[in-house]
């Protein structure tokens, strides 16, 4: 199949194919748009079936970036790079110094940080060939690092947000919240929310991590299916994406969907399924924007770890802004979402 066929192709501006055999390297780095900035994105190795889905996936992932840069208010465009992990790879320090060869040879087109697969010693190796690239070990006090923490918080925001305009109270006291996936983010997450005296219900795959949260916050540990339709407040999805589609919707108890995983709807029409069961829904890729505000400051340098802690905060009222305008257009909150975006890169372009 080529780009142009590809049924995640949205008029990119650029993708580059990028293959090293020396090093068994196999990589594609796809730039969306760069009308508000560089395109900033992650990158994820993975295991993909085929170099044709590999391409589909760094396709709509960098459109993502897109939108989630421009919602987040950052000077950054969208893009996002894969690498793949086919029969040929091994990884090592030359094969991701080779990658970042790639990566500099758009002159700072496309800016990479860390996504599924990556460390923070996997981007200093990249580092080695390339500026453009952040999630490195920052100092204390200054913007970078694991973006994680900011990720939860800002969804920790968006929680706030949303609970005060679904169910008018601005305390977390007794507030039962399910969060799915206790990893990096969940787990974040649930600290904030047990802080402020949440009630916990969580799950996961990794029963160590099910038990740190139950250790450390009082968690009550639910089943991996059972966390979906607990009788909570929150659904707080933090583990995986699709979750939310027309089997699932319809089973959901929880009076408000808010959490930190991609691409949480299976299609763009489980916004609407959310809106007729009367579940708030927050836009993923608006509720976890702090992790990318993180990598933008550590990139532009110009604002130190409380400037980031500032910027993220204002995810909250950005949600509110559109929980208010989905209620007075009876639209979903994902089609309000989309639409801001596409105006902000329209007016930026
Ligand atoms: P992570 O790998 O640290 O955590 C994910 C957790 O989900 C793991 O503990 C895993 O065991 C668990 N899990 C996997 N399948 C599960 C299932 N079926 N049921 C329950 N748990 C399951 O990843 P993370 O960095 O915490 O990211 C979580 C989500 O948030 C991902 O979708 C990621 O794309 C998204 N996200 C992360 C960031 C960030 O800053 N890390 C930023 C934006 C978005």
């Amino acid at each position: 199949m080529s780009v142009f066929e590809n049924p995640a192709f949205d008029d990119h501006e650029r993708v580059l194919f990028c293959r090293d055999p020396d090093v068994g390297l196999e990589a594609i780095i796809a730039i969306h748009s760069t009308a508000l900035g560089p395109a900033a994105g992650g990158t994820r190795q993975w295991s993909y079936a085929s170099s044709d889905e590999a391409l589909y996936d760094v396709l709509r992932l960098s459109q993502g970036m897109s939108y989630k840069n421009a919602m987040a208010g950052l000077r950054f465009g969208g893009g996002k790079a894969v690498i793949i992990k086919g029969p040929g790879f091994t990884a090592s320090d030359e094969l991701y110094e080779s990658f970042g060869t790639f990566v500099d040879s758009l002159n700072g087109d496309y800016i990479t940080a860390e996504d599924v697969g990556m460390t923070p010693q996997i981007m200093q190796s990249i580092a080695r060939s390339t500026k453009f690239v952040t999630g490195l070990p920052a100092a204390e006090g200054r913007a970078g690092g694991d973006p994680s923490p900011k990720t939860a918080f800002g969804i920790y925001c968006g929680i706030r947000s949303a609970v005060e305009f679904k169910l008018g109270r601005v305390d977390f006291d007794g507030l039962r919240v399910a969060v799915q996936g206790v990893g990096n983010v969940g787990y974040h997450l649930c600290r904030l929310l047990h802080d402020s005296g949440a009630s916990l219900m969580v799950a996961d795959i990794d029963e160590d991590k099910v038990a740190r949260a139950a250790d450390e916050f009082g968690a009550q540990a639910a089943g991996l299916d059972e966390i979906l339709f607990a009788d909570v407040d929150v659904f707080a999805p933090c583990a995986l994406g699709a979750v939310l589609d027309s089997d699932s919707i319809p089973r959901i108890n929880a009076a408000i969907v808010a959490g930190g995983a991609n691409n949480q709807l299976a299609e763009p029409e489980d916004g609407k399924r959310l809106a007729d069961a009367g579940i708030l829904y927050a836009p993923d890729y608006v509720i976890n924007g702090g992790g990318i505000i993180n990598v933008a400051c550590e990139y532009y340098g110009d604002v130190d770890d409380d400037g980031v802690t500032e910027l993220v905060a204002r995810i909250g009222p950005r949600l509110t802004g559109i929980f208010e305008e989905a209620a007075d257009k009876g639209l979903p909150t994902n089609e309000i979402a989309d639409a801001q975006a596409r105006r902000r890169i329209e007016a930026g372009g």
